[in-house]
């Protein structure tokens, strides 16, 4: 099928300006948008057609590359995708299409249908409440071996004087007289009407004629509330943990958001952590270092842990103690790895300083050693 010339398209002149490029556009979107012709395939293509074109004369790039070459020259640069990628792309520019306000008038002219959420807030419809966050900090020995926590947070509930309805006892829900129930008012502007949430009743369609003391007519309250959370072992910094209809009541009848805990480890003294497996370091002294010894070291959770230092140990060897480290879910568990650190003794006695005057003569260590890499240093 041969390719009409954009220009053509949008109904511009060759050396249109930006804004008459988009005027062209803005009317052809109106009139063949898919949400205005549901199933009409005639329409889709014609707006599929206009919206390539308006791709690629609304961009300095590729429209002077369009002009001197046509077509061709678009080749390979992701311009006039063809079937079905075309329109999601312009949709993110409809709002500088149409300026500021676009919400509204995209809602009059294009029809509700499922886009209409976000833009009616306020209206009667059931809406699902907000999903609050709870940051939770946790001891990194809790998230190595899991724990119970108890979150307390504050959530919008149904009020308890009313049952969410906003009214009093002896009040009562009625339609609005302003916008005969339809929470909507329409402004004109230019050729079109804009729909507005009618400032009477906010949206809602209903106005109470006493509401409810506890509420002020809201139907909402809030509440302190505790859930208490499993933290199972191993989790990860930044875990997200949601607990269902936890969070903010829905509006008029809709689902209550969700709890959403976020949990944060603080940091340990000693250890630390690469997934599964845990890191600590531990000093060794001179003598152990070079003659080998047994040595007894606290792990994380407390328990005494029998280590061998090898004879003719370096300084910074790192040792691995299988399964000491964090325990899976799936029932393996990481290790500890122990770095060795040489602690050579500031302050001798006289009987120790002379025995290591004695073994320095035996040592005959050079006064002019030769380089060894830097490498070399750290195992
Ligand atoms: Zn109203
Ligand atoms: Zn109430």
């Amino acid at each position: 099928m041969a390719k009409r010339d954009y220009y053509e398209v949008l109904g511009v002149e060759k050396g249109a300006s930006i804004d008459d490029i988009k005027k062209g556009y803005r009317k052809l979107a109106i009139k063949y948008h898919p949400d205005k012709n549901p199933g009409d395939k005639e329409a889709e293509e014609k707006f599929k057609e206009a919206t390539e074109a308006y791709e690629v004369l609304s961009d300095d790039k590729k429209r002077p590359i369009y002009d001197q070459y046509g077509f061709a020259g678009l080749d390979g640069m992701g311009a006039g995708g063809g079937a079905g990628g075309g329109y999601s792309h312009a949709f993110t520019d409809f709002s500088d299409l149409f300026g500021g306000g676009f919400g509204d008038i995209f809602e009059n002219i294009f029809g509700g249908g499922g886009r209409s959420r976000g833009f009616n807030s306020r209206s009667s419809e059931p809406g699902q409440g907000a999903s609050l966050r709870y940051d939770l900090e946790i001891d990194f020995k809790d998230a190595v071996y899991g724990t119970k926590a108890e979150v307390r947070f504050s959530h919008e509930v149904a009020c308890s004087s009313c049952n969410g309805s906003g009214c009093a006892p002896d009040g009562s829900r009625k339609t609005c007289s302003y916008c005969n129930g339809r929470g909507q008012i329409g402004r004109s502007a230019g050729f079109f009407t804009v729909q507005q949430p009618c400032p009477t009743c906010n949206g809602t369609g209903k106005t109470i004629d006493k509401p409810c003391k506890g509420c002020h007519g809201t139907g909402l309250e809030q509440k302190s509330s505790r859930v208490t959370l499993t933290i199972p072992a191993g989790v990860d910094e930044g875990k997200r943990i949601v607990i269902p209809h936890q969070g903010n009541a829905g509006r008029n009848g809709g689902p209550s958001g969700d709890l959403i805990v976020v949990v944060h480890i603080k940091e340990h003294k000693y250890f630390e952590r690469d997934d599964y497996d845990l890191y600590c370091a531990v000093p060794i002294s001179l003598s152990q270092a070079a003659l080998g010894a047994t040595i007894t070291i606290k792990s994380l959770n407390d328990k005494s842990i029998d280590v061998k230092v090898p004879a003719g140990t370096q300084n910074g060897k790192i040792l691995r103690i299988k399964g000491e480290g964090v325990p899976a879910a799936s029932g393996r568990k990481g290790d500890l790895y122990i770095k060795l650190m040489i602690q050579v003794p500031s302050k001798l006695t006289s009987a120790q300083k002379k025995l290591l005057e004695a073994y320095a003569a035996e040592e005959k260590a050079s006064s002019e050693p030769d380089l060894i890499s830097l490498s070399e240093l750290s195992h």
